[in-house]
């Protein structure tokens, strides 16, 4: 295929909403308008030795976002060229994250090839001037890209380095290579191995692939220049010896390439246009460059960009802390709600959604900064205030009786499923002579501007009358077990005394009527902004990060689903937990109502 019909072919770029603008869209948009490239293709390539979080998601949402935009592909690719940390369990896990968090968004811009099959890349002898490799979308029998499928050709990547003289085998240990390397400040040395023929190199590497020799005994290392100011370029190692089982190759290798290696010919392989990574990567761009121009390889070579990494505040984003929180069973699994992996996020009912509108707001730069969690709870409510169906429950119940209420009597009120959206329509909810409330919502010696309900004193029950507390009823130990209240006949909507101004609305739930659910009430798993700064998150977990409490629930929510959201009115958000059975009902707090941490801050 020549490079006019390849251009020819490619598809237009789709109209999609205004997108955001930031340096890395404003090098596609020029890219695109030169033709530079038949199409826009970038990459998600998460090394599958744990679950992906937040952070990742940032980095997908540019991703995905940028081939959604531009009408290009993005690849999945697990990069995984290390064999002892990686699990095939993280691989299920990361392609569920990945599908979740795109679904109905750029799912048709996702990247996947045949199953078992490998894109043939060019050779270093190849006389193409252009390469294009295929590209399948989602179909029937497709998988992610994973490096590893590549381990035979970026070997062949290496022999042609070697045979051009650019790379060589060392015999210096781990200990010593470093050592050598120098520092920033100061050169590095040479070593003794570095001026070994090209024949025997290509002869000892042949014998390192082939296992004659144990791990750590020798690598292949570049040969650049020992004296480079970028440590990176000093002789950088690019393959190293492992007798380990790899998740996707077996027992195939026992030599396998450092990731600068593997990487930029990865990416090359499967023709990236733009491979967008996080900023402690910068350093490493002239080694991938290096690599890719000294191969001789038709065009067009793949080109790295880096931008600031997400760290929000009063979270951990690193695989490595992560794994010691499931490890050490501070949470309950990589799927904890109070863990900012994707599939705790998910599980706690944040929406892709919300997730991704987060994304977007907090854009793309090269600064390094610490993101507020508030601006990720803040995107969580806005999502979930329009969808979320409106359901009354109660806590930490304390029983109220309505003592001029007719025993027996039962009365269907209506109530609003959503007030942000119309069309959800009203249900009916009983009222009775007994009720429950929250303990949070009485107090006996109040302090002032205690609006909700008290001695003497009246409040409003959301949706049904106005009532006043009569008699509190204590048991031998002091503890509040029953109010007594009478009720405002007239005071319900369409009665004579319904205008009646009170400062107070409370939720209730009619206590026959009421079911019972276990409710998981979630808190921010660390209360320091920066959970790590002095090297120690352990020491900062919240103590009151999950609380669970036993609600009682309006009986509609015997019918709650998995994929809708609630808001229990003015407590927060909630959504049904994967624990939870027709048996027995578990429920998750998304979130709170309003930002309860922003008030203590600013007390202190
Ligand atoms: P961690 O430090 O959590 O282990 P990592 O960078 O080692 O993360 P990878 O699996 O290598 O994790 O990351 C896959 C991609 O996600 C990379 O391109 C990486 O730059 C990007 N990424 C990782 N962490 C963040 C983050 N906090 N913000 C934005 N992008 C990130
Ligand atoms: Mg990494």
């Amino acid at each position: 295929m020549s490079k006019s019909e390849t251009v020819a072919s490619a598809p237009a770029a789709p109209a999609v909403e205004p997108r955001p603008s930031d340096f890395i869209r404003d090098i596609v948009t020029k890219h695109v308008a030169e033709v530079k490239y038949p199409q826009i293709h970038t990459r998600f390539p998460p090394e599958p030795n744990g679950y992906l979080h937040i952070g990742h998601a940032k980095s997908i949402c540019l991703n995905f976002g940028i081939a959604r935009e531009f009408g290009g592909i993005c690849n999945l690719r697990m990069d995984d060229t290390n064999p002892t940390k990686e699990e095939v369990e993280y691989v299920d896990s990361i392609i569920a994250d990945v599908k979740w968090l795109i679904s109905g968004w750029a799912d048709d811009r996702l990247g996947l090839k045949p199953k078992g099959k490998t894109p043939e890349a060019p050779t270093i002898n190849d006389k193409r001037d252009f390469y294009l490799p295929p590209v399948t979308k989602a179909g029937a029998d497709v998988e992610p890209f994973y490096a590893s499928d590549y381990f035979d050709q970026i070997y062949e990547y290496a022999v042609q380095v070697t045979k051009k003289g650019l790379a060589y085998v060392d015999d210096l240990s781990a200990e010593d290579t470093d050592k050598y390397r120098g520092a920033p400040d100061r050169p590095g040395k040479e070593s003794p191995f570095r001026t070994r023929s090209v024949e025997e190199n290509l002869d000892l590497f042949t014998r390192m692939k082939n296992g004659e020799f144990p791990d750590g005994a020798r690598t292949l290392r570049a040969k650049i220049d020992m004296a480079s100011p970028n440590i990176w370029m000093r002789d950088p190692v690019l393959y190293r010896i492992r007798h380990a089982e790899h998740h996707h190759t077996g027992g195939k290798w026992c030599i396998y390439p450092m990731y600068d290696f593997a990487h930029c010919l990865s990416d090359y392989i499967e023709g990236i246009t733009h491979s967008i990574c996080t900023l402690e990567f910068e350093v490493h761009r002239p080694l991938y460059d290096w690599i890719l121009e000294n191969l001789d390889l038709p065009r067009p070579l793949p080109h790295q960009y880096e931008f600031a990494k997400l760290i929000p505040s009063y979270m951990i984003v690193s695989k490595r802390k992560l794994i010691q929180l499931v490890n050490d069973k501070i949470v309950s699994g990589w799927d904890d709600p109070r863990l900012p992996t994707i599939s705790g996020i998910r599980r706690r009912g944040v929406t892709a959604e919300a997730v991704r509108a987060f994304a977007y707001h907090i854009g793309v730069t090269k600064y390094i900064s610490l993101t507020d969690i508030a601006v990720f709870e803040h995107a969580i409510r806005e999502d979930l205030n329009k969808r979320a169906l409106r359901r009354l429950a109660v806590l930490r119940p304390i029983k109220v009786v309505i003592t001029n209420y007719p025993e027996g009597k039962i009365e269907e009120l209506d109530a609003v499923n959503n007030p942000e959206d119309p069309g959800a329509g009203t249900r009916k909810i009983p009222f009775a002579r007994e009720l429950y409330i929250d303990r949070d919502d009485f107090m006996e010696t109040p302090p002032p501007k205690y609006f909700r309900l008290r001695p003497g004193g009246e409040v409003r029950l959301k949706y049904a009358y106005i009532i006043k507390c009569d008699q509190v009823i204590k048991d031998a130990s002091g503890k509040i077990i029953e109010l007594h209240c009478t009720a405002d006949l007239e005071s319900k909507t369409g009665g004579a005394t319904a205008g009646r101004k009170i400062k107070g609305t409370i939720h209730w739930v009619s206590a026959a009527h009421a079911i019972d659910a276990e409710v998981r009430l979630y808190d921010r798993l660390f209360n320091a902004p920066e959970p790590d700064a002095d090297g120690d998150f352990k020491k900062h977990l919240n103590p009151h990060s999950l609380e669970v409490v036993t609600a009682k629930c309006e009986a509609s929510l015997k019918e709650a689903k998995h994929e809708l959201r609630y808001q229990f009115e003015r407590l927060g958000y909630f959504a049904l937990d994967k624990d939870s059975t027709p048996g027995k009902l578990v429920f998750d707090r998304t979130i709170t109502l309003k930002d309860t941490w922003a008030k203590e801050s600013q007390k202190m």
